[in-house]
């Protein structure tokens, strides 16, 4: 394990801002996790966080490893390893189920934290059982799906912050390739194999967001909305061009792209941070912004899309 006094973040979050951790540990895979006082917050890539301010804490975060375990069917990996590398890795081997998901950035640990998704595919599709250290109770803890209490951008991992270290996820692939090509943006991508549909879609996702190493950014920075379809109904009427809304168990799930940019927001910028112009859910670092101005622009663009079309907007990235 490695350890860093008053260390810089600026590298070590997609957004770019500049911000310092009073200490940050770095565990490897064998390490045993060290008993941390005071506040702590677990790290990976950071490319769904907003800093605000210095980290007067402890920051863990788990070393870049490709550490890989099959059984069968089964692909274990280690939590600091970047997903991105994973989806690649099960591909050259002949294991499918995780190509939709290629290209996001970020680990292992935080895909089942985020329940990230991509293109149809959600992390809680393949995902076997996750291997997770709890910080409070100071042991090892194996969890199924069901345990895992995964949700939209979501999960038990989220929703208990700061007890949960994700060591390892255990995803179940498959070794026939089947394209999953239900979203409907991927009915015409060439995918005669794994690698081809893979390939397609990391062109078709880089022509619709900021490249990490080019702008900074979270991704989307908000979740779609859910809302009654009462509600979804009225506002079809008042917005004739609305896309359809999704159906989910919820309630009728919205695009918050759509609002976003209905409301006029796309391309914007305001202090330092903008508005994607090709994706008005994505907010950028418009060159050296600062948390603060991220989450001010957040914050009016929420104000105004609920004053437009009475839809409150959630924030998908995780504000610190
Ligand atoms: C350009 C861009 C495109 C994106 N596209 C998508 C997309 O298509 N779909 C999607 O779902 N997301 C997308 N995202 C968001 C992001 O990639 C995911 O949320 C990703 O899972 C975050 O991984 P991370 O390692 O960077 O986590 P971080 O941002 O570092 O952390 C996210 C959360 O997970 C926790 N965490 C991280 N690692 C662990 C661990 N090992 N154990 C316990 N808790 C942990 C953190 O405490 C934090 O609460 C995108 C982001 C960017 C910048």
């Amino acid at each position: 394990m490695k350890t860093f006094e008053n260390v810089s973040l600026k590298k070590l979050n997609t957004f770019g801002i500049e911000v310092k951790a009073r200490r940050m540990l770095v565990v490897e895979p064998g390490d045993a996790v060290p008993k941390v006082d005071g506040p702590l917050l677990v790290l990976g890539a950071g490319s769904d966080v907003v800093f605000t301010r210095d980290y007067d804490g402890t920051v863990m975060r788990l070393a870049d490893v490709a550490d890989v375990l099959v059984d069968g069917t089964c692909v274990s990996a280690w939590g600091g390893m970047a997903m991105d590398d994973l989806v690649r890795w099960t591909i050259d081997r002949g294991l499918y189920g995780l190509e939709n998901l290629s290209a996001i950035p970020g680990t292992v640990g935080a895909s089942v934290v985020q329940n990230v998704g991509a293109y149809g595919v959600e992390a809680k599709d393949v995902v076997e059982r996750v291997e997770a250290y709890d910080l409070q109770q100071g042991c090892m803890v194996c969890l199924s799906p069901a345990e895992c209490a995964f949700g939209y951008r979501t999960s038990r991992f989220k929703q208990e912050p700061g007890r949960w270290l994700v060591l390892r996820v255990v995803y179940r692939l498959d070794r026939i390739f089947e394209a999953n090509l239900s979203y409907k943006a991927l009915e015409r991508l060439p995918h005669a194999s794994a690698d081809e549909l893979r390939r397609a879609i990391i062109d078709l996702r880089w022509s619709k967001l900021p490249k990490p190493d080019e702008h900074g950014s979270a991704g989307s920075f908000f979740k779609n909305p859910v809302v009654a379809e009462k509600d979804y109904l009225s506002l079809r009427e008042q917005y004739p061009d609305m896309p359809e809304a999704h159906p989910t168990e919820e309630g009728c799930k919205l695009s918050a792209g759509w609002l976003i940019d209905r409301a006029g927001w796309k391309g914007r910028i305001m202090g330092k941070a903008g508005v994607w112009p090709n994706n008005a859910l994505v907010l950028y670092n418009a060159g050296g912004c600062t948390g603060d101005e991220v989450v001010a622009l957040a914050r009016a663009i929420r104000d105004d899309v609920f004053d437009r079309f009475g839809v409150a907007l959630e924030c998908e990235a995780i504000i610190i």
